[in-house]
């Protein structure tokens, strides 16, 4: 079948906009406007009626009066001359005449509503009444119609053209700043503002900080944490909903953080403000908050660092050093042999005790790359040790009954307690 087969049928059967006869036919030239090429369409099957109108000149009747009644102008004005005859146009079969001012509507109501949010990029699109989609598909399966646009497809990009002309602004359909869905049923915008990734170092100063909120069901837990203080300056910055914390590894409450600190990427949920100076940031964070913890400048991330930083933080070695309390006394020649028989070893640690409850039970091998032991007076150590990320450093020290082997305790054969912690250092921190 030709073209002008394909649409005198659709013309006689039923009445279309321009717009939506167009969208029938818009692959079969690479150009956007369904509109325009609806109108030429139209055109181009009037010109051919006046052509052949001498050789059967009933038939030819019939399809100008189909194009007036889908509202073609030429043909109304043709009928209206020779025949004396006003046709009345009926409403397009699939939007009622109603495309156009969807496309508006979206674009304006879209429009008004970004003024509440900064963003670059952005991305919009619309849900319709399943109608109009619905005979939108029931004429494209009728007619065996395999070469047009999908009509979601279509106002999608119309609106998108739209508001990017009005603001000057990006589209970008992946991970754009945010998403604007018109609701064509309820007239009403919905957004979908992507988060905002920062990345930064903190050290802390002082034990008796936890590194992300409590997130418990037993009752309240009061301790301070780095998220709660990152929150405090930062939500009010960005105007964001809440704030994800993302660490390269954790420490234990009671242990400090020193050395360059620990890499983080604090995520920023549905931030509504987007340009913020980082600086000013980081410099109102130290001044509240420096004399427990310190975090360095904050530095533009991506969503794909987290995984990264997670997985480093496995890789990368961690120092420590941990005073620690002996039921015995040790002699200097047991602490060298200790160390010489930890350094290089291979520790198999099942999930301490401690930490059941939220992990899953299984046996983990870390590496002790040094361990330095010293004696600080009476029963009293301290202990240096670099190992992988991830070993649980106080199980190391105490053995946790037997769960993690080798450790201190079981090596002295006694009883350890652990005094102080900290870290001092992340290999790429
Ligand atoms: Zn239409």
């Amino acid at each position: 079948m030709d073209l002008l087969k394909y649409l005198k049928k659709l013309v006689v059967s039923i009445p279309l906009c321009d717009r939506c006869l167009g969208r029938q036919f818009s692959n079969l030239i690479p150009s956007p406007d369904n509109e325009a090429k609806g109108k030429v369409l139209k055109d181009f099957l009037f010109m051919n009626e006046m052509l052949t109108r001498e050789e059967k000149p009933r038939k030819a009747l019939k399809i100008v009066k189909a194009l007036a009644e889908s509202g073609h102008g030429p043909s109304l004005s043709f009928i209206k001359k020779n025949f004396g005859l006003n046709v009345v146009p009926k409403p397009c079969y699939i939007c009622e005449n109603e495309i156009n001012s969807l496309i508006e509507n979206a674009a304006a109501r879209i429009i008004e509503k970004s003024s509440e949010i900064e963003f670059k990029t952005f991305y919009a699109g619309l849900t319709l009444p399943v109608s109009i989609e619905e005979k939108d598909e029931k004429v494209k399966s009728f007619f065996k119609l395999k070469f047009g646009e999908a009509l979601k497809n279509e106002l999608n990009r119309e609106i998108i053209r739209k508001i990017e002309k009005t603001l000057q602004r990006k589209p970008e359909m992946k991970r754009p700043d945010v998403l604007f869905v018109y609701d064509a049923v309820r007239k009403r915008v919905s957004t979908q503002i992507n988060s905002i990734f920062l990345k930064s170092s903190y050290k802390k100063l002082v034990g008796g900080i936890a590194q992300t909120k409590w997130r418990g069901t037993d009752g309240e837990n009061t301790t301070p944490s780095i998220e709660k203080m990152l929150e405090e300056i930062l939500l009010p910055a960005y105007n964001g909903r809440g704030l994800k914390f993302h660490g390269a590894g954790r420490e234990d409450v009671d242990v400090k953080m020193l050395g360059e600190g620990r890499p983080f990427i604090v995520e920023i949920l549905e931030p509504k403000i987007r340009n913020v100076d980082l600086e000013k940031l980081r410099s109102e964070f130290n001044s509240r908050f420096g004399n427990m913890v310190e975090i360095t400048g904050f530095l533009n991330a991506t969503y794909s660092e987290v995984p990264k930083l997670k997985l480093e933080a496995e890789i990368h070695k961690k120092s420590y050093r941990v005073v620690f309390e002996t039921e015995r006394e040790v002699s200097e020649e047991e602490l060298r042999d200790l160390s010489e028989r930890l350094t290089g070893v291979v520790v198999n640690q099942r999930t301490p005790l401690r930490v059941l409850k939220r992990r899953k039970d299984k046996v983990r091998k870390k590496v002790v790359y040094k361990a330095v032991f010293r004696r600080l007076g009476g029963n009293l150590y301290e202990a240096s040790i670099t190992c992988s990320g991830g070993l649980y450093v106080k199980e190391l020290l105490h053995g946790d009954e037997g769960r993690t082997t080798p450790s201190v305790a079981g090596l002295l054969n006694t009883k350890i307690k652990i005094v102080e912690m900290e870290v001092t250092g992340i290999e790429g921190g």
